[in-house]
C-alpha cells in the first residue's frame, strides 16, 4: 500500500508534507527554548558557586582550627582538616557538574543547527516534487490544447470542402473539381492530424497520470517517511543528551559523596585540639581574707557556746535538706533510668519515633541530676566543716519542733529580746517564740513542756545544765523554713512543701492569732489604701527604707511580700520599714477600709474589695473539698476558710474548693 497505488490528490499530500515539515521545526524551537531554560539554570548555579567559594574563602580555617590566630599572622597551615577537604572537594564538583550542563547545552545547540539544515533540504525535495507534478501537468493541458485546435482545423476542412463539392453540382468546370480533390486530401490529412493528436493526448495522460503521478506521490510519502525517521533520531539525540548529563551529575556527585565520607573525624578533632592548647589553668582557689583588728583566721569560730548553737543548728538544718535532696537524686536516678531504657528501645526500633527527642530527656535528666547534686556537695561540704571544726555530737540535742506564726499582738523575741511581731516561730511543745531571722540562734534545748507565758522571754544562752539523754538527732525536726535548700527546682505540689501551710491552727494561745493576714498576698491593689501606726522609731538603713516615727500614722502601699517588709508613705517619703514596727490603726475615721487585724473576721472589707486572683502554680487538689487549678486560671475568691486556705471558684471550669492562698496572685479588678 503506497500513496502513489491509492491516491491521486498530491495538494493533500503535499500540505500533508508542509506539516510534517513544520512539526520539525516546532521541535527544533522546544529545544531552543530548553537551551535557554538550561542557560539560565547554569546562570543561576554559577552564581550560587561563586558565592559558595567567596563565602568558603573567608571562612578561612574556621572549619579547620577554628578562628584561632596562627602564630606568626600565618594564614595558612600544613594541613587542612578532612571537614575542609571534603568541602573544597565539593565546590570542585559543583563546577565540574556546570561545566557538564554548558556541554548539555552546546550539545543541543548543534541538534538545534542541524535541524534547521535538514528542514531546508527535505523543503527542497518537497518542492522539486511538486514542481515536476505541476510540468506533468502542464504537457497534459498542452497536448489536450493541440488535439483540440486540430480538431477545429479538421472541421475548417471539412466546411471548406462541402462547399466546394455543392459549387460543383452546381457548376462543374475543371478548376473548380481540381480544388474540390485537393480540399479532400487537406481534409483527409487535418483529419489524421486530429486522430494523432487525440491518440498522443491519450497516450500522455496514460503515461503522465498513471505514471509519473504515481511516482511523485510515492516520492512525497518517502519524504514524508523520512521526515518522520528524522524525527526519530533527534529525538533521541535530544533525550541522550540529557541522558548523558544526568550520569555525568551522578558520576560527580557520587564523588562528592565519597569525599564526604573521608571524612576523619578523629584527625580533625586533634588538629583542632593542637592549634587550641593552651597551658591548662586551675581553677581558682578561694582564701579568707584576714582583717587584723579582729584577729581573725580562715578556721570557723568555735570559741563560744553561741557560735557552736548557731553551727549546730546550720548543720541541722543543712541534714534536713541534704536527706530531701538526696530523696530527689535517688527519685531523678530513676526517672532517668527509666527515660534511657525507653531511648534504647526508640534507637533500636526506629519505627516508634525520632529518639533523638527521648536522648533530649536523657541529657535533661542528667543536667537536672548535676544540678542536684551540687546542692548536695553544697550541703556536704558545709556539714563537714562544721562536724570537724566542733566535733562530735557530744552535746545533747533537743532541738524546738517550730511552726510557723503570725504573731500579731506585739510580743517579746525570745532569743534576741527584740519586738516580734506578724511572722515569726514559735515551739509546738515549749511555746518558745522567736523572730525567722533568729532561729539558727536558738539553742536546741526544748523543754518539752509549755512554761508560763512570762518565763519564756529571753533564754539565749544555752544552759548546759539541762542536759538530757538524747544523744541522737530526732527525725521529726520540723524545718519551718528551707533556707538554704528552696526547692528551686521543683514546683511546690503537696501541702508539706509549702510554708504557709505549716501554720498551726489549733493554737490555744490568746496572744497571736493565725488568722488570714490579708496583706500575706502579694498584690497591686487599685483601692483606698489601708493605714497602719508607727510603733517605735525606725531609722532607715538603705536607700529604698525610710524613717518611721512613733506614734505616727502611714498608709500602706504594699503589703509584706514574706520577707517581713512593708512600703508605706509616711511623712518622711515612700519606702520599706520592716512590718513589726507597724501596729494596725485604731483610728475611726470614715475610711471603712481601715485595717484592723484584731478582727477574727477574715473576709475584712480589705478582702471584699479582692474579687479575683491568678493561679501562679498548679495545684492538685488532695482533699475531696480542694481544688485542682492550673497555672494561669483565673480564680474568684469567695472566702477565707482556714488561715492559708480561700474558698475559690475556678472560672476555667466553675468548680468551687479550696486552694491554697500561696499559690494565687491577687488582681484588682
Ligand atoms: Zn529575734
Ligand atoms: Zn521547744
Amino acid at each position: 500500500m503506497s500513496f502513489g497505488s491509492e491516491l491521486q490528490d498530491i495538494q493533500a499530500v503535499n500540505s500533508y508534507l508542509i506539516n510534517d515539515l513544520a512539526f520539525i521545526q516546532e521541535f527544533r524551537d522546544t529545544i531552543k527554548e530548553r537551551i535557554s531554560i538550561e542557560k539560565d539554570y547554569i546562570h543561576k548555579l554559577e552564581n550560587l558557586q561563586k558565592k559558595c567559594s567567596q563565602k568558603n574563602d573567608k571562612r578561612g580555617l574556621t572549619l579547620t582550627v577554628g578562628s584561632v590566630k596562627l602564630p606568626n599572622g600565618d594564614t595558612v597551615i600544613p594541613k587542612n582538616s578532612t571537614f575542609q577537604k571534603s568541602y573544597d572537594k565539593f565546590l570542585k564538583k559543583f563546577e565540574e557538574s556546570i561545566k557538564d550542563r554548558n556541554d548539555y547545552v552546546e550539545k543541543l545547540n548543534s541538534l538545534s543547527e542541524n535541524i534547521k539544515l535538514s528542514v531546508v533540504k527535505k523543503e527542497e525535495i518537497r518542492k522539486k516534487h511538486l514542481d515536476y507534478s505541476s510540468r506533468i501537468n502542464t504537457e497534459i493541458t498542452n497536448m489536450c490544447t493541440e488535439a483540440d485546435k486540430n480538431e477545429t482545423k479538421f472541421r475548417e476542412a471539412c466546411n471548406n470542402t462541402d462547399a466546394m463539392k455543392k459549387k460543383i453540382e452546381k457548376n462543374e468546370d475543371e478548376k473548380s473539381k481540381k480544388i474540390y480533390d485537393q480540399n479532400i486530401i487537406d481534409m483527409n490529412n487535418k483529419m489524421n492530424m486530429y486522430i494523432l493528436s487525440i491518440k498522443v493526448a491519450n497516450a500522455y495522460n496514460d503515461k503522465l497520470v498513471n505514471v509519473e503521478n504515481k511516482n511523485v506521490l510515492d516520492n512525497m510519502q518517502e519524504l514524508h517517511e523520512s521526515l518522520v525517521e528524522y524525527y526519530k533520531s533527534i529525538c533521541k539525540d535530544y533525550l541522550d543528551s540529557e541522558n548523558e548529563l544526568m550520569e555525568k551529575l551522578k558520576s560527580t556527585n557520587n564523588k562528592t559523596v565519597d569525599y564526604s565520607n573521608k571524612i576523619d573525624l578523629s584527625n580533625d578533632i586533634a588538629l583542632f585540639i593542637q592549634y587550641n592548647k593552651k597551658e591548662w589553668k586551675s581553677p581558682e582557689v578561694k582564701t579568707f581574707a584576714t582583717i587584723p583588728l579582729w584577729k581573725t583566721t580562715g578556721d570557723i569560730y568555735t570559741k563560744d557556746i553561741n557560735a557552736i548553737t548557731f553551727l549546730r543548728n546550720t548543720s541541722l538544718k543543712l541534714q534536713q535538706n541534704l536527706s530531701i535532696i538526696k530523696d530527689d537524686i535517688n527519685s531523678k536516678n530513676k526517672e532517668l533510668e527509666g527515660i534511657n531504657s525507653v531511648y534504647q528501645t526508640y534507637k533500636a526500633t526506629p519505627s516508634f519515633g525520632d529518639p533523638n527527642e527521648i536522648y533530649q530527656k536523657v541529657v535533661d535528666a542528667k543536667k537536672e541530676i548535676a544540678l542536684l547534686q551540687l546542692e548536695e556537695l553544697k550541703c556536704e561540704v558545709q556539714i563537714n566543716a562544721i562536724s570537724e571544726a566542733i566535733g562530735g555530737t557530744e552535746m545533747e540535742i533537743i532541738p524546738h519542733n517550730f511552726k510557723n506564726k503570725n504573731f500579731i499582738k506585739q510580743t517579746v523575741c525570745s532569743c534576741c529580746g527584740e519586738s516580734l511581731w506578724r511572722k515569726g516561730l514559735s515551739c509546738r511543745e515549749c511555746g518558745y517564740s522567736c523572730h525567722l531571722k533568729c532561729e539558727l540562734n536558738v539553742p536546741p534545748n526544748c523543754t518539752k513542756q509549755k512554761l508560763p507565758k512570762n518565763k519564756r522571754a529571753t533564754i539565749s544562752s544555752y544552759p548546759s545544765s539541762e542536759k538530757k539523754s538524747i544523744s541522737t538527732i530526732p527525725t521529726s525536726v520540723t524545718v519551718s523554713q528551707l533556707s538554704t535548700y528552696s526547692s528551686k527546682s521543683v514546683q511546690p505540689t503537696s501541702k508539706t512543701k509549702n510554708p504557709f501551710l505549716e501554720d498551726d491552727t489549733d493554737d490555744d494561745d490568746d496572744d497571736v492569732l493565725d488568722s488570714a493576714n490579708p496583706f500575706s498576698s502579694s498584690s497591686d491593689l487599685q483601692i483606698d489604701l489601708p493605714t497602719m501606726i508607727a510603733a517605735y522609731d525606725y531609722t532607715k538603713q538603705i536607700n529604698d527604707e525610710v524613717d518611721l516615727h512613733a506614734g505616727e500614722e502611714v498608709t500602706i502601699i504594699e503589703p509584706d511580700k514574706g520577707d517581713g517588709w512593708i512600703k508605706v508613705s509616711c511623712s518622711s517619703g515612700t519606702g520599706l520599714v520592716p512590718a513589726n514596727y507597724l501596729v494596725p490603726s485604731n483610728s475611726s475615721d470614715k475610711k471603712e477600709g481601715n485595717y484592723t487585724t484584731s478582727n477574727n473576721d477574715y473576709s475584712s472589707p480589705f478582702m471584699e474589695v479582692i474579687k479575683q486572683a491568678k493561679v501562679i502554680y498548679d495545684y492538685t487538689g488532695q482533699m475531696d473539698e480542694e481544688l485542682t487549678v492550673t497555672h494561669n486560671d483565673i480564680v474568684t475568691f469567695i472566702e477565707n476558710s482556714e488561715p492559708g486556705w480561700i474558698k475559690v471558684k475556678n472560672e476555667t471550669n466553675g468548680r468551687i474548693g479550696l486552694i491554697p492562698e500561696s499559690y494565687v496572685e491577687y488582681i484588682s479588678t
